[in-house]
């Protein structure tokens, strides 16, 4: 990579070349991540990110952060203590559909509940990637996985409805198509207090669109780009998607609702008054 790309300072250029394949949108997403913190123009050590396992979980060994890369399906529950133990610190959850919501499916409806103060960004590729292609929770009905070669029988989640009924505060979706839009929206989730959640729907090639004849990577993104409507505001309740169907995209929950670290501060200086010296300045 040559010294002089601006992106440099952001990416662990000695773990270069990264594992993805061509085609993929993992690189899309970190590159709207690295505009949403260079327009923010955040310290880059206040502001960690940590993933769970699969190929997005790869992102945290890539960013030049203090970022971890922790255990399936555990990145809220890591990214909590984390944000506990330092509150200034801008604390990013970045990972999959099946790490976020399969195995770490809990920790998410607990954190949103609590209005954690956290930001969670999902690449969802409706896939298990790195393992084979296996079906996930957001697989749509009739999509082929390894795990179901006639079609997938299971109704998938609609994220961003089930961010915002257990509590979210910001909620947005975008595809890898909408760069723009997907570092505007991950650099105001990052700034608003409480539970934070990003959906960014990504071109698996490899595994998800080569078994359901979508092409290659380009071939997915201009199926993004021609099937997906700008919505914002919608009613998540309404922006499920189908296969091969619209893809409702845009900002849809932007709330205000008292945060967990908020609500801690109020509890301990009832407590404790004068003595509890409260958490401020936090996000
Ligand atoms: Fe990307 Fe899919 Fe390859 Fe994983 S398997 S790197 S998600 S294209």
């Amino acid at each position: 990579m040559s010294a002089k790309n601006p992106r440099n300072q952001y990416l662990r250029t000695d773990r270069m070349p990264h594992i993805w394949c061509p085609g993929c949108g993992l690189g899309t997403a970190v590159n709207c991540f690295i505009s949403a913190i260079q327009a923010d123009e955040t310290p880059l050590d206040e502001i960690s990110v940590v993933s769970g396992i699969g190929c997005t979980g790869r992102v945290a060994g890539y960013l030049k952060l203090d970022s971890f890369h922790t255990t399936h399906g555990r990145p809220i529950p890591f990214a909590t203590g984390l944000k506990l133990a330092n509150p200034k610190m801008k604390v990013v959850v970045f990972s999959g559909d099946g790490d976020l919501f399969a195995i770490g499916g809990n920790h998410f409806i607990h954190a949103a509940r609590r209005n954690m103060n956290l930001t969670i960004i999902c690449v969802n590729n409706f896939t298990y990637g790195m393992t084979g292609g296996q079906v996930t929770p957001s697989t749509p009905i009739d999509a082929i996985s390894s795990t179901t070669p006639y079609g997938n029988i299971e109704e998938p989640f609609n994220l961003p409805f089930l961010a915002d009924c257990s509590g979210a505060v910001y909620v947005a979706r975008w595809t890898a198509f909408h760069v723009r839009q997907a570092a505007r929206s991950m650099r105001e989730a990052i700034n608003k207090t409480g539970f934070s959640f990003v959906e960014i729907i990504s071109p698996c090639p490899t595994l998800y669109g080569r078994r359901n004849k979508m092409g290659d990577g380009l071939k997915m993104m201009e199926a993004f780009r021609d099937s997906s409507v700008i919505m914002n505001g919608a009613d998540t309740r309404n922006v499920e998607l189908d296969f091969r169907g619209k893809v409702i995209c845009g900002k849809f929950v932007d709330r205000e609702k008292t945060s967990y670290l908020d609500m801690y501060n109020t509890k301990m200086a009832e407590r404790f008054g004068p003595f509890y010296e409260p958490y401020e300045g936090v996000k």
